[in-house]
């Protein structure tokens, strides 16, 4: 039948897809025949949404259609059929599912493929533009769809995949569904033998959940894996499962697959990939558990059946006593799913506290690969002992940074008299290292926990206690206690004289000087308890903020503020003690204040406030500059 030019529209491909297209048409991809797998994905989204709309009772065209694909090929014609009795589309839906609207999936689709070797046919499904794979093999598609909607026409979609599509209202009568008409280029003709198509499903979709027929015969067998015992299941069905669900390569990490009865029938088949799934960054939409009622598909990647802090975890949850007639709306209302959520929780952190305690290495690769994610965490107050738990940090007593601890190990090797848990953050071990804060634990042989990762400070605030213990950061020690405990290295102090009375008082003074020079810039300065390798530490004052906060707050906000500090200063340090001899034969000599400065600049640059360093550059220039002086001449170089 001719068409009716009048009813025929032709529209443009937008530039990203046209972009994307470009690059599928032209590809030398080795894994074409995914093209069917995204076909059929497609088909089965369709009915399972076909499903969800009459489980609410909305009225549906041909009712009667059994929900099943065909995939035939005709090898006269070299086309390759794929069909479904989904919900079809109308028009509006073919322009704006196919082709117009660029999804956000397709820039970050094209930044993927721009930045990394991976092959774009194993992912291109992930981003919500599975369908242009079919492009890899078509030199022209043809969809011919009609909605499940009463009154809706067919309408057919054609395009060749270089730069515009026609959509025509259909003349033929056709039932609800979509048929895709893959008309395959001249060199492929692979994808119309039957064993080839039967193995292709067998390899990619055995688990869609409707029949799959290719030539009339069905293929795929597998009923809904996660409803059979576990008993049942062999290893290498959890991982096609697995492979099935995320497009991952390779095998999970883990599998957690539990039934329960009471108080509410529920079942979870939940992996753990071996690697972060957050590639890049990009695609952040990209997790949650797809959630079924009775084993019709209610929500593909729900993201409130866990929280945020396990978004790693992929797979499906599937429920009895869900209403199948609930909207996607009021599901967080609705009190079962909130306790099969809270259920799933804590399924998840029991079984990685059980993975924790007899698979280490495993549980290693895991913190390695989530703990980034893990440790948003801290925010789940109701798991808070359980989440404490799984946390790992490295040490003062840690052979290397890949040595990781958990807070019962940091417990149980603790001191008797201690009762506190100690923490630094800085930027890597080899500057944890150098922190003056450190000092007097080390000589106290007291453990500390280094943090790298500026989420580890939050997360320490934020917990504040562990079990019996307080968890402070070595600034907030009391020192006062601290210097109560056994010294492990009282021998290494034994060559520093104590002060004369006379000079004591001359410190003192010296100290008053120091805080003249420095005036706002530092709260008080005082003689240090804490020191022993440093001349000097700033502290924060009890009611001062702590540096974390301050960090937080520069981030946060557009100033950079200086927190105002305690100066404590090493009466048995050397350059102190020098100091001290400068400052008694003249308190006013100038070396005294470009000493003083450079201390206090060179303390604020350790902690990461020194906003300007370029008057610390400066006096570092000018200090060496005068010692060459002196080097020069006391060993006579000319
Ligand atoms: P995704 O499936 O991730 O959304 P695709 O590129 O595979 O991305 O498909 C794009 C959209 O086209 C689908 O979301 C759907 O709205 C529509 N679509 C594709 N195939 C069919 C089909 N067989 N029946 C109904 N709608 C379809
Ligand atoms: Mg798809």
């Amino acid at each position: 039948m001719p068409k009716t030019k009048t009813a025929e529209a032709k529209f443009e491909f937008k530039a990203e897809i046209k972009q994307l297209l470009d690059i599928l048409v032209h590809s030398l991809y080795t894994h074409k025949e995914i093209f069917l797998r995204e076909l059929i994905s497609n088909a089965s989204d369709a009915m399972d949404k076909l499903k969800f709309e009459s489980t609410k009772g909305t009225e549906i065209a041909d009712n009667d259609l059994p929900l099943e694909i065909n995939i035939k090929a005709d090898k006269d014609k070299k086309i390759l059929t794929v069909s479904d009795a989904g919900i079809g589309m109308t028009k509006d839906e073919i322009v704006n599912n196919i082709g117009t609207i660029a999804k956000s999936g397709t820039s970050e689709f094209l930044k993927i493929m721009a930045e990394s070797k991976e092959d774009a046919s194993n992912i291109i499904g992930r981003f919500g533009i599975g369908f242009y794979s079919v492009f890899m093999v078509a030199k022209k598609v043809v969809i011919k769809t009609k909605s499940f909607r009463k009154d809706e026409p067919a309408m057919q979609w054609e395009s060749d995949g270089l730069g515009s599509y026609t959509i025509t209202p259909l003349e033929e009568k056709i039932k609800r569904g979509t048929t895709i008409e893959v008309h395959l280029k001249d060199d492929i003709d692979e994808f119309l033998e039957k064993y080839r198509l039967e193995s292709i499903v067998k390899k990619h979709s055995s688990f869609i959940s409707f029949p799959i027929k290719v030539e009339g015969e069905q293929v795929n067998t597998q009923a809904a894996i996660w409803r059979e015992p576990k008993s049942n299941i062999k290893p290498e069905q959890y991982t096609e499962f697995y492979k099935f669900l995320t497009y991952d390569q390779e095998e999970p990490l883990t599998v957690i697959h539990r039934s329960v009865d009471a108080p509410i029938q529920f079942t979870s088949l939940l992996f753990i990939p071996k690697r972060s799934m957050d590639m890049f960054g990009y695609n952040r939409e990209d997790y949650g558990l797809d959630l079924y009622v009775r084993k019709v598909l209610i929500q593909h990647q729900n993201k409130d059946l866990l929280p945020e802090y396990l978004s790693f975890v992929k797979g499906v949850v599937d429920s009895e006593d869900l209403p199948l007639n609930i909207s996607r709306e009021t599901l967080q209302e609705n009190i079962i799913f909130t306790k099969i959520s809270t259920s799933v929780t804590s399924q998840v952190l029991s079984h990685l506290t059980t993975m924790a305690e007899k698979e280490e290495d495993k549980y290693k690769q895991f913190w390695k690969e989530h703990g980034k994610v893990f440790k948003l965490g801290y925010m789940d107050y109701a798991n808070q002992e359980k989440f404490s738990k799984l946390l790992r940090f490295n040490s003062s007593e840690s052979k290397d940074e890949n040595d990781m601890i958990s807070l019962d190990q940091y417990i149980e090797r603790m001191k008797k008299s201690q009762k506190e848990i100690y923490y630094v953050f800085g930027s890597s071990r080899e500057a944890v290292a150098l922190d003056p804060h450190l000092e007097i634990f080390k000589s106290k042989g007291l453990e500390v926990l280094y943090l790298y990762d500026p989420m580890d400070e939050f997360v320490m605030e934020a917990l504040r206690k562990y079990k019996d213990y307080d968890i402070k950061s070595v600034e907030q020690a009391d020192v006062k206690k601290l210097n109560k405990m056994k010294s492990v290295d009282d021998d290494t102090k034994e060559d520093i004289e104590e002060l004369s009375k006379e000079d004591k008082k001359h410190f003192s003074s010296l100290l008053k000087k120091m805080k003249d020079i420095l005036g706002d810039k530092v709260k008080e300065v005082k003689e240090s308890k804490r020191l022993s390798g440093s001349p000097i530490v700033l502290v924060t004052p009890e009611d001062g903020i702590s540096s974390t906060m301050q960090k937080i707050m520069n981030i946060t906000g557009k100033t950079q503020t200086v927190p105002t500090k305690i100066m404590e200063v090493n009466k048995n340090h050397k350059l102190i003690r020098n100091l001290l001899k400068i400052f008694k034969a003249n308190d006013n000599d100038p070396y005294i204040k470009t000493a003083v400065e450079q201390l206090y600049e060179s303390s604020l640059l350790l902690e990461g406030f020194l906003t300007d360093p370029h008057k610390l550059v400066d006096r570092v220039n000018s200090l060496l500059e005068d010692s060459s002086e002196w080097y020069t001449s006391a060993r006579n170089i000319n």
